[in-house]
């Protein structure tokens, strides 16, 4: 079993996706990994929230936006990648 290298390599492909327009062999292996494992469905959908909201700070320009850099983000981003991977065992 190569269960955690799947893990992390859907994880990394959820993670692209909200930057970029995946291939389509990209998102198929994405899709299909997500469709039996859990933990990574989870990831993906809190990763999307946690896009949703960094991208409503920086729509509003309010500020909060300066205070989020490129680097903040790669660094939450990173963070919640690493918190899926290490989580599996969770609810
Ligand atoms: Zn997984």
């Amino acid at each position: 079993m190569d269960n955690n290298r799947a893990c992390k390599m859907a994880t990394r492909l959820a993670s692209d996706a909200l930057e970029r327009r995946l291939s389509f062999f990209e998102r198929l292996r994405l899709r299909l990994h997500l469709a039996m494992c859990d933990p990574c469905r989870t990831c993906k959908s809190e990763m999307k929230l946690l896009h949703d909201v960094l991208k409503q700070l920086q729509d509003k320009g309010g500020p909060d936006q300066s205070s989020l850099s490129d680097k903040d983000r790669d660094a939450i981003r990173l963070a919640l990648q690493t918190t899926c991977n290490e989580s599996v065992e969770q609810p």
